[in-house]
């Protein structure tokens, strides 16, 4: 089943001049782990927030589910909050009750082993304890579609290592549809189902990553697919 289609999508910043996206279609089944790569300014964070609904096309189709989850790569979390009330706040914002709010915030910090943490603040956290957190406070509301947008690039490799297992932790146990860019092209082929190639402002190639997993970086049939992604980057 299709839970994100877009068709045809174009976008430009008409206030600088700027084609982001020309002619990207994708639709990304139900359930499915998608990865957007591609280097800097290719318009990967562009198609993100039109899933999102925080951006409009210029033209072509989009439909998405409404119940859209967003992480981004510094965790955002408000820092005059303690952990819990990150949580329960943004749950209250979404019309669940005091004690609704709480069972998820539990729920979720248990699903990234920081219940112990609830109390502390974001500035007494590490970076990767940060991310879990926004990954917890995501789930939360119980979206259909989580989107991650660089959520590991500003984490050290064992810390993202680390995260990488918690992240595809979640996908299984909740089975939710993931879209999430990176720039890292090892970490992509780690976590997806497919991933799109970008190259200024085009989905260049769609590629299933038919790896087993879990999977290993350093095995031949990985470096194998990693050799095949950059040939796209490339030519
Ligand atoms: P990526 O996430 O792949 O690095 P983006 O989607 O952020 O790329 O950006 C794609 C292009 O669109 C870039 O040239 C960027 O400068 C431009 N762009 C993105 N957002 C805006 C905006 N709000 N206003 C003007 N230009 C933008
Ligand atoms: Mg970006």
């Amino acid at each position: 089943m299709t839970e994100i289609s877009l068709k045809d999508i174009s976008k430009v910043f008409k206030t600088v001049k700027v084609t982001a996206l020309t002619d990207v279609s994708l639709e990304v089944e139900k359930g499915e782990f998608f990865c957007l790569v591609g280097p800097s300014g290719c318009g990967k964070s562009t198609i993100l927030r039109i899933i999102s609904g925080l951006e409009k096309p210029s033209s072509g189709e989009v439909q998405a589910p409404k119940e859209i989850s967003m992480v981004f790569q510094s965790g955002a979390l408000l820092p005059w909050m303690n952990v819990e009330e990150n949580i329960s706040f943004v749950c209250k914002a979404n019309g669940m009750s005091d004690l609704k709010a709480e069972e998820q915030t539990t729920k979720y910090l248990r699903m990234v082993d920081l219940e112990g943490f609830r109390y502390r603040y974001p500035r007494e956290l590490s970076g990767g304890q940060r991310q879990r957190v926004g990954i917890a406070r995501a789930l939360a509301i119980e979206p259909t579609v989580l989107l991650l947008d660089e959520p590991f690039s500003a984490l050290d490799p064992i810390t993202t290592d680390e995260l990488h297992t918690y992240l595809l932790k979640i996908w299984k146990e909740t089975q939710k549809t993931i879209v999430m860019v990176s720039h890292m092209l090892e970490e992509a082929i780690l976590l997806s189902n497919r991933i799109g190639i970008m190259k200024k402002g085009e989905i260049k190639q769609i590629m299933e990553i038919k790896l087993k997993r879990p999977r290993s970086q350093g095995s031949n049939e990985f470096l194998k697919t990693l050799e095949e992604v950059k040939k796209v980057l490339i030519g």
